[in-house]
């Protein structure tokens, strides 16, 4: 079993500079501390262009698994540590090798122990030599595939092979805050996650219908934004009672623009929310054509109604491209349990493919909607969600 020492972390995305440089790893080694911090004995060390964390017997499998959801991390390596003598040395190495992805190799040692009795060049041909012997892998100095790091210090040596790759993107948080419309479905989940990857802090709104939408509706989607809070420490929910406005928009607007209403009204209330809660723009898990509320005509018409930006990050994006990260990241379960949402539960059979503004604002003028919108407001509640229901602390 290799005795995994030191896990290294290389950062993602740093074209960043100065300032930006700072915040970025000082926020990316805050977050990897939190993810971590029910781990005990890890020992941080942070250098220009990557941390390491000493393991000190805590299990690799926990740690690999953790990493893997913190944003800005571009890759990471185990390390492990053998005796500092040459047949151990090539032995470790061999089997790394053979474990690797990939078939071209480069080995680059570096002796910190000079009373080794061979230096880093006979070092790196004697492993190479050992590898080529047992393998059909071939040396390649300047494209390989993977290389094997091999460090000698007095008493023990360091060898490093698999890259595993990280998520990628920006720290969680360090470029400011969103407000996602979050509904149960597959898809504003990993709206919310491809946000986060951004760098971006996100906060949600839901609205739900009561009695009409059940609390197992409700309960699903706080089970979601917990589930992707891992990602950012913790998640806000607004829920907003939205029984009364949807029953008016009913009753005045008629099937084919019901949805079309619905939309606009979501859109009001959550610009409202945005910026009582310091967020600066909106945010939907929209994909151009998927259904009827989500043409490009229909989109012009709902988005008419607000002055922020809407982010939609799944608008290019294939079904079955969101369902493969949804099942990634872990939501797909829980998106596809079949309680029904207010946008279900009042489907209108006829919705109108081609809204138009003059006519959505037409229906809308039968009604004092901006009434029933602070109501919506005045009734929203707010909840905090954790990946663990005991947490309490976050780090944003
Ligand atoms: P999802 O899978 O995210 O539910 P969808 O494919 O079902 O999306 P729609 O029902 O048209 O598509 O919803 C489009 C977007 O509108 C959603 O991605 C979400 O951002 C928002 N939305 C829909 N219903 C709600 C709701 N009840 N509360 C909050 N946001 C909602
Ligand atoms: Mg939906």
């Amino acid at each position: 079993m290799a005795d995994y020492d030191t896990v290294l972390i290389r950062y993602g995305e740093l074209s960043t500079k100065g300032k930006n440089r700072k915040d970025f790893i000082r926020k990316l080694d805050k977050n990897i501390r939190w993810i971590l911090k029910d781990q005990e004995n890890l020992e941080y060390q942070r250098t220009y262009d990557r941390i390491y964390i000493r393991l000190n017997g805590a299990d690799p499998a926990v740690i690999k698994e953790r990493l893997q959801k913190v944003f800005g991390i571009s890759s990471f390596s185990f390390t492990e540590k053998v005796p500092s003598d040459i047949e151990e040395i090539k032995k470790t190495a061999l089997r790394m090798a053979q474990e690797a992805k990939g078939s071209t190799f480069k080995v680059i040692t570096r002796r910190h122990d000079k009373s080794f009795p061979m230096n880093s060049d006979a070092i790196n041909r004697t492993v190479a030599g050992e590898i080529l012997r047992n393998t059909d892998h071939k040396v390649d100095v300047h494209h390989p595939d993977f290389e094997i790091r091999i460090e000698v210090r007095e008493y023990d040596t360091y060898l490093t092979s698999e890259k595993i790759p990280g998520a990628g993107g920006y720290p969680a948080g360090i470029n400011g805050k969103v407000l996602l419309l979050l509904s149960g479905g597959i898809d504003s989940p990993v709206a919310a996650y491809e946000l986060m990857k951004r760098g971006l802090k996100v906060e949600a709104v839901h609205f739900a219908s009561p009695p009409y939408t059940s609390e197992n509706a409700r309960q699903k989607v706080l089970d979601l934004a917990s589930i992707v809070s891992i990602h950012q420490g913790s998640m806000r929910v607004h829920v907003v009672n939205f029984t009364d406005l949807q029953l008016k928009i009913y009753e005045t607007a008629g099937d084919p623009y019901a949805v079309t209403l619905m939309r606009r009204m979501m859109f009001r209330i959550a610009e409202e929310t945005a910026r009582k809660h310091g967020c600066l723009a909106i945010a939907t898990g929209e994909s151009i054509g998927q259904v009827a509320s989500q043409t490009l005509e229909s989109m012009v018409c709902i988005n008419d109604v607000v002055h922020m930006p809407v982010l939609r990050p799944l608008v290019c994006m294939d079904k079955l491209e969101i369902i493969r990260i949804a099942a990634q990241i872990g939501t797909y379960e829980t998106s596809i349990l079949p309680y029904q949402d207010c946008c279900t539960i009042f489907d209108p059979k006829n919705p109108v493919t081609k809204p138009s503004i003059e006519k959505a604002e037409s229906y809308e003028a039968r009604f004092d909607y901006q009434a029933l919108i602070q109501e919506c407001l005045a009734n929203t509640e707010t909840i905090t969600m954790y990946p663990d229901s005991n947490e309490e602390e976050d780090f944003l």
